[in-house]
């Protein structure tokens, strides 16, 4: 018997306020779309992908998914799954929410072994909080939590019943199960999941900030510039290295790589390459802000601190505030520079090396 999963991925998800499908926004490094389809790949029940897309996202979606069969999304839930109903060629469909990417392979099995005994199987959770209905303001009915559920998908039927439901449906409903109650008769309820949640609203796409750390030192050499966060700070002494050797630019740097979750600043700039020999370590900066960019983060704020026995930085904390304020289009004040000794211990209170240590928070673009 050839099962197949009904994806409905044309909405615009005008709730999550991304600007576009947020079935395309990633979460944990994948499309939310990616993942749903994922599951249903894993749980080795189902024989073919339908996906119900919008115009605007077809040409992103069939890249994606190169195997699957797709359909386009109508005004409503109900065309547009009536539209993948059309294109499926299972005997057993699967309607299920394309923002649903958490639904387990033992949901997925418990709606098919379902659809086989009882003929329809449709996920659901025994409701946590007291459901209500309100009128202008005013709750106007309790229906308490006993006996009542959160209807989830997948909804599962054998698809010459649900179209012929689809036949006789006049007007949109909420989700095929309300269909099949009216036309058909009542579906079988399956023991959803609580994680098989819908991502509806932005908080449910993850924290929208991260912090990250990072820690950097060079030895002082003589014969070099000392520069720290691009300022170049008179002294005997400065700092070795393959690129300008800004240790406390590279905390940064590597602090807010480590926020986004990217790799560090030596993945990104090796110091074999001769590109980056010599190189204003706060251009390499400007890079790697275009880089969080591009995986949708920009900072938020910075705080330094930097550690060097010697010279004294008192002097140079405000330009140094400033250049990393304008590279990273934050205000001054979302910038905290701080310098202190190590009271003569240490590599640093040998004045043998410099190092720094930054932390930073950034947060999501998109
Ligand atoms: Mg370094």
């Amino acid at each position: 018997m050839k099962i197949s999963a009904i994806i409905p991925a044309a909405g615009k998800g005008a709730r999550a306020g991304f600007g576009e499908n947020k079935l395309l926004q990633k979460i944990g490094g994948e499309t939310v779309i990616e993942k749903t389809v994922r599951a249903f790949e894993k749980s080795g029940m189902i024989d073919e992908i339908v996906l119900v897309v919008s115009e605007k996202d077809e040409r992103a979606m069939r890249a994606l998914f190169p195997a699957a069969v797709f359909a386009r999304g109508g005004a409503t839930r109900t065309e547009s799954v009536k539209n993948g109903l059309n294109a499926a060629a299972g005997d057993i469909v699967l309607v299920h929410d394309g923002a649903r990417p958490f639904v387990t392979a033992d949901v997925i099995s418990r709606c098919v072994e379902s659809v086989k005994t009882y003929g329809s199987g449709v996920a659901a959770i025994p409701a946590a909080d007291t459901l209500a209905a309100g009128e202008n303001g005013f709750l106007s009915r309790i229906y308490g939590k006993e006996g009542n559920y959160i209807v989830q998908t997948p909804q599962a039927f054998y698809r010459k019943d649900l179209l012929a439901a689809f036949e006789k449906a006049e007007g949109a409903f909420p989700d095929e199960s309300s269909l099949y109650l009216k036309y058909v008769g009542a579906p079988r309820l399956v023991e959803g999941a609580r994680e098989n949640c819908k991502l509806t609203f932005r908080e449910d796409f993850g924290c929208p900030y991260r912090t990250g750390c990072g820690y950097d030192t060079h030895e002082l050499v003589t014969g070099r510039k000392l520069i720290l966060c691009g300022v170049t700070i008179p002294h005997e002494k400065g700092l070795s290295g393959h690129s300008d050797a800004d240790a406390a630019a590279h905390a940064v740097t590597d602090a807010l790589l480590s926020a986004a979750g990217l790799k560090d600043i030596g993945t990104y700039f090796p110091d074999t390459d001769p590109a980056y020999e010599g190189a204003d370590s706060m251009e390499l900066m400007r890079k790697v802000l275009r880089l969080l960019a591009g995986n949708g983060w920009k900072p938020v704020n910075v705080s330094l601190t930097v550690l060097a026995q010697r010279p004294k930085l008192a002097p140079y904390i405000d330009a140094m505030k400033n250049n990393l304020a304008l590279i990273l289009k934050i205000p001054p004040s979302a910038v905290g520079v701080g310098a202190t000794t190590t009271e003569k211990l240490g590599f640093i209170g040998r004045e043998e090396g410099i190092a720094a240590y930054a932390s930073v928070l950034i947060a999501r673009t998109v």
